[in-house]
């Protein structure tokens, strides 16, 4: 006998037409062996080449809801066909594709019958099979099965692929964040169990457990009951959080995903009505203006924007209420003390370290929620289709959009999981591409740097200041990739398919919940990292100690000042609390200890580890306007970009000029001379672009597979970075701007 091919398709979309047109007389009719499903072979012969064509019962999917659809998955999997030929109904295409679709998921090789074109035409719907093809990756072939049309074509393409040895590699599409996440895990503990591994692939398996395909299950009890019911439990947990949060389920959730999918490969340009606009469907008609080539684009623009008003506006008054709350702790410290090291400690490198980026929770936490209300509403996957004509021009690939976004494309992401979202891109040129360029997006970590900049020297344009941030480290971003695809990575781009969720109105504890998820990864992160990374950054920057000899000598300008005044003012001093209350001669002496305290607080800061590794670099960095201060802060911002406001922060407290003042740091920044905007601006453009927190360059060299690749971002990013900083400070300085 010749090679099997297998009919496959939804009811009525001319399976058996097809088969009687193909085998004639050649045919048998039987069961299926133990089920009473009709099962129909015949031979059809091409060039003297015989092929033996089964007829499999109609089906919607291949998740295992009906007998139908086992019958025709079991022989799939078990009968292994070289080719299936899936007969599609070209008049009700998306509906039909979502078959299609489950195939190439599969990696079943198919090729598609495109048929009752004559139909869809009488309708007024036009499709361009090769866009179809193209887009899937698969021929596609136009017939009408009840006259035999293009019959011969699709035998032709058909046998073509019978005789291709390399067999098509299956589609991971993304089934939104919440289920993707859960299906890692679940593919991960099928593999690590070999679980049904050989008959099945483990993200099948994993995708059919979330599906509650029954036959699946029972399998898999049969097989190992311990590894089920562990896989059912975390079944169970996404199912809960889907309802609390989109009030959805696992199932409607790929389903939905997969109609996406279908969805933005036929506005590709592959459907076009001619007559009536009728059928559109809801969300369709909503895309037909938010993705509209003219709207669109401003829409999206003004949505952002709307966004960054919306987070600044609306987190600054819980962000005065935390700033006040850990001025008056470390006031409280400061009072209730003993003076010494500890007391240090706690001040700067616990409160005004971890204060500093706790104050900011507000803030990203508006900032999620309005990323949160976007993606969940399915704007934001618009957003990712409509920058996709963008993006081709840079090198890159319409599903790069997703991980820049996830990296803080809009703002207040972070690189981490953004590089791990390249994954879904096919092409190892883009997926690099995107890999290097998604640490210059605004992660959630360099938000608190940016803000306390903005907040200090351009109060009165924030929003605008954030939206030419934003701007800046896109177009960076892009300017890069290309540089980067037309030197070390050149080479061809692939189609994009992408998927195209339909609208829907999010539900607002879906919101907070997504919101608060989002918020408490950042707070983990401010509370452990951060702190330990705070602490060590304050012993770098208290020890050594100034030597006993400086010690002494500040010491004795102090006694010296004492002694220039009556002792009745320094008792005056010793005994008064608050400053207001003190005599003018009292005050004088008050300020001139301090300002010996601070000399000395400097000098201390300057000797230390910390200080001597930032001196060393000012030489260089001034060019940046950058002072050992702000080197200091940028060397920590290594292992967490967050970590610059708390340095900062440390920093400037060590040697604050007057301790009762627990003004904010954004002030501090503001009436300090060595700052000034244009100052801030070079600093802003050196955290778009230098080298990535450590952690992310570990992701990067991981996911890129190759330390080569972490070294690279980490060189090539800091040295950019420095370029453009001093580029802005010396032509600004050069043209008088910004105080420079
Ligand atoms: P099955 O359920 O997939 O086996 O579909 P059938 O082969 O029974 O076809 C369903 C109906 O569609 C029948 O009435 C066919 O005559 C009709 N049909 C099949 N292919 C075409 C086609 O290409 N054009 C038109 N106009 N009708 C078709
Ligand atoms: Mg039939």
């Amino acid at each position: 006998m010749g090679t099997t091919i297998a009919l496959a398709g939804n009811p009525n979309s001319g399976k058996t037409t097809l088969f009687n047109e193909l085998t004639g007389a050649r045919q048998h009719v039987g069961n299926y062996p133990g089920v009473t499903v009709e099962k129909k072979q015949g031979a059809y012969v091409s060039n003297g080449y015989k092929m033996n064509i089964v007829d499999l019962p109609g089906t919607y999917s291949l998740t295992a809801y009906s007998l139908e659809e086992v019958v025709a998955r079991d022989f799939l999997v078990s009968k292994k066909p070289k080719v299936v030929i899936n007969i599609v109904d070209a008049s009700n295409l998306e509906r039909n594709l979502y078959l299609s679709l489950q195939f190439i998921e599969m990696g079943i090789p198919i090729c598609i019958a495109l048929n009752m074109i004559d139909v869809a035409k009488n309708r007024g719907i036009e499709i361009n099979e090769k866009k179809l093809s193209e887009l899937l990756g698969i021929p596609v072939i136009p017939t009408i099965a009840r006259n035999g049309q293009g019959k011969t074509e699709l035998m032709n393409a058909a046998e073509k692929m019978v005789r291709k040895t390399e067999k098509p590699v299956p589609l991971d599409i993304s089934y939104g964040g919440d289920v993707d996440q859960v299906l890692v895990e679940i593919e991960a503990e099928i593999s690590a169990n070999n679980f049904l591994t050989d008959t099945y692939r483990a993200r099948w398996v994993a995708l059919k457990y979330l599906e509650n395909d029954k036959q699946i299950h029972l399998l898999g009890q049969k097989t190992n009951p311990v590894v089920s019911a562990k896989l059912e439990a975390m079944v169970n947990r996404l199912s809960t959080h889907l309802q609390d949060t989109l009030n959805t389920y696992p199932e409607a959730m790929i389903a939905d995903h997969r109609y996406g999918y279908i969805r933005s490969i036929l506005k590709q340009g592959v459907v076009s009505f001619q007559l009536d606009q009728n059928r559109l469907f809801v969300s369709d008609k909503i895309d037909k203006i938010l993705t509209n080539r003219f709207w669109g684009p401003i829409i999206m623009i003004v949505i952002l924007i709307g966004l960054y008003h919306f987070t600044f506006t609306y987190s600054e008054t819980p962000i005065g209420w935390l700033e006040s709350f850990f001025g008056w702790l470390g006031g409280m410290v400061e009072t209730y003390m003993q003076d010494g090291l500890i007391k240090s400690l706690v001040i700067s490198g616990i409160i005004d370290g971890v204060g500093g980026v706790i104050g900011f929770v507000p803030l990203i936490m508006f900032m999620f929620f309005g990323i949160s209300l976007l993606e969940d509403t399915g704007y934001l996957a618009r957003a990712a289709f409509m920058l996709d004509r963008i993006f081709q021009i840079f090198g890159l690939h319409g599903s790069s959009v997703m991980a820049f976004i996830v990296s803080g494309g809009i703002a207040g992401g972070c690189a981490v999981p953004g590089v791990m979202a390249t994954r879904t891109l096919k092409s190892p040129r883009e997926r690099l591409a995107t890999l290097l360029t998604v640490p210059f997006m605004n992660c959630g970590a360099k938000l608190p740097v940016f803000a306390l900049l903005v907040a200090a020297f351009f109060t009165r344009n924030k929003a605008e200041i954030m939206l030419i941030i934003t701007l800046t480290s896109w177009s960076g971003a892009l300017l890069i990739a290309k540089f980067l695809r037309i030197t070390v990575i050149r080479g061809p781009s692939t189609p994009f398919v992408m998927e195209l969720p339909p609208y829907r109105l999010p539900t607002f504890k879906g919101l907070v919940i997504h919101t608060w998820e989002r918020t408490w990864q950042y707070i983990k992160k401010a509370g452990t990292i951060i702190l330990g990374i705070s602490i060590i950054l304050w012993a770098m920057m208290t020890f050594p100690g100034l030597p006993e000899s400086q010690k002494q000598s500040f010491e004795a300008q102090r006694q010296e000042e004492i002694t220039t005044v009556p002792s009745i003012i320094v008792a005056e001093l010793e005994s008064t609390d608050t400053k207001e209350q003190l005599s003018d001669e009292a005050q004088i002496l008050q300020n001139s200890l301090l300002t010996i305290d601070a000399r000395e607080a400097e000098a201390a800061l300057k000797f230390s580890i910390a200080g001597r590794f930032g001196t060393a670099l000012e030489s260089v960095s001034r060019l940046a306007g950058f002072d050992w201060r702000t080197n200091i802060a940028l060397v920590g911002g290594f292992a967490a970009k967050e970590v610059v406001v708390s340095t900062l922060g440390t920093a400037y407290s060590l040697g604050k000029i007057d301790p009762e003042d627990n003004q904010s740091l954004s002030k501090t920044l503001a009436s300090n001379p060595s700052w000034s905007p244009l100052v801030a601006l070079s600093l802003i453009i050196f955290m778009i672009f230098y080298t990535p927190c450590f952690v992310a360059v570990v992701c990067i060299s991981k996911e890129a597979g190759s330390w080569k690749w972490g070294a690279f971002s980490m060189a090539f990013n800091t040295l950019l970075a420095f370029v453009l900083a001093v580029l802005v400070f010396q032509f600004g300085t050069a043209m008088g701007l910004l105080g420079g």
